[in-house]
């Protein structure tokens, strides 16, 4: 068999288990498998290839066609041009995550104090020590074993966060210039609804945001306050139909300059809100 038959027949795997995009998958998996390169990938496709090589390829696309998300069958995924350890006790980042931190970025300064609360693979927390210069990261999560993956993604991406086991605030003591989260936000009777890929896989700690959804919300609104300095941000990801509730909350728990903003979808993604000075 050589490349372009392996090619072919993981496409037609993916294919038959109605994988979306199963060429771009095939070609992922033939990349981890045999550690190919793109450009080599397409160099020798009419060569033959390994049975070892067959085998390993395979074998990922059985997986996949099981719905496991490619992610947690290679253990990574890139979020913010990192490289970051995934496995299903942790919610593998999103893109739209990113927006968040590019924002945050632009308000960061030298010397502040920034909190991601539920950090999970720690994505966000890792990718603000990486980019910002001379800030002291901290990050919490209810889980143990999310907090042991998050370390190890610090370690490998050689930045510094302090992490902290907690339920939410619960094990807080300090303040901080900056609060960011992306919380559970899914209602939990549409967690069920999800994507076989999210619903099967992804850990339903790390979605799902109770009856309405907004658990994590109200929690973050009123008590965060308590955790930020005068004139303190709070950074929230939020569903693309949560903007005006937890607009609101934030308004009624006394935070200024409340905003909501918008991802490249023109869709509510994320709420900006400050303490008094
Ligand atoms: N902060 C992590 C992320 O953005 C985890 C979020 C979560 O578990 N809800 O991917």
């Amino acid at each position: 068999m050589n490349l372009n038959d392996l090619n072919e027949k993981i496409i037609s795997i993916l294919n038959e288990a109605e994988i979306k995009e199963a060429e771009l998958e095939a070609f992922y998996i033939i990349e981890h498998g045999m550690e190919l390169s793109r450009p080599m990938f397409f160099l020798k496709k009419k060569d033959r290839v390994s049975e070892q090589d067959i085998n390993d390829c395979i074998a990922i696309a059985q997986k996949r066609r099981q719905h496991v998300p490619l992610q947690y069958i290679l253990g990574t995924q890139e979020f913010m041009g990192l490289n970051f350890k995934v496995t299903s006790d942790v919610l593998i980042p999103r893109q739209d995550t990113e927006g968040l931190v590019e924002e945050v970025l632009k308000y960061i300064r030298p010397g502040m104090k920034v909190l991601d609360m539920c950090t999970g693979s720690g994505c966000i927390a890792v990718s603000i020590a990486k980019y910002a210069e001379n800030v002291q990261v901290s990050a919490v999560d209810i889980s143990r074993k999310a907090l042991e993956i998050a370390r190890e993604n610090a370690e490998a991406n050689h930045v510094q966060v302090n992490f902290i086991e907690s339920d939410m605030f619960q094990q807080i003591a300090q303040t901080y210039d900056m609060i960011i989260s992306n919380p559970p936000y899914i209602k939990s009777h549409v967690v069920a609804a999800l994507m076989p890929e999210v619903r099967d896989y992804e850990p339903h700690l790390a979605l799902d945001g109770k009856e309405d959804g907004l658990y994590f919300y109200r929690k973050l609104a009123r008590e965060s306050g308590k955790f930020l300095v005068p004139g303190g941000m709070l950074c929230l990801e939020i569903g693309y139909d949560q903007g005006p509730d937890v607009a609101k909350m934030l308004q009624e728990q006394g935070f200024l300059k409340v905003r909501v903003k918008q991802d490249l979808c023109g869709l509510d993604r994320n709420v900006y809100g400050n303490m008094p000075e």
